[in-house]
């Protein structure tokens, strides 16, 4: 099993991760973060394959995966 961080003040919700996602685990939050933006988070973290692709493609380097 995988472990998803996503760092929700960094992230500008552009929702790139979220259409990478070949699971589709990783939603929209319903709080907004500082900058004012509704950040994604990870809705069911247990389908998590750990293979990255939401990680390599934002371009915020907003989140980390751990195997
Ligand atoms: S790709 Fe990065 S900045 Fe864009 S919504 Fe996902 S975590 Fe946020
Ligand atoms: S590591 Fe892969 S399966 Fe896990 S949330 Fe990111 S894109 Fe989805």
């Amino acid at each position: 099993m995988a472990k998803i961080i996503i760092n929700q003040t960094r992230c500008k919700g552009c929702y790139l991760c979220m259409n990478f996602c070949p699971k589709k685990i990783i939603g929209v939050s319903d709080k907004l973060n500082e900058a004012g933006y509704y950040p994604c988070e990870a809705k069911d973290e247990g389908k998590c394959t750990g293979c990255a692709s939401c990680a390599n493609i934002c371009p915020d380097c907003a989140i980390e995966i751990y195997k």
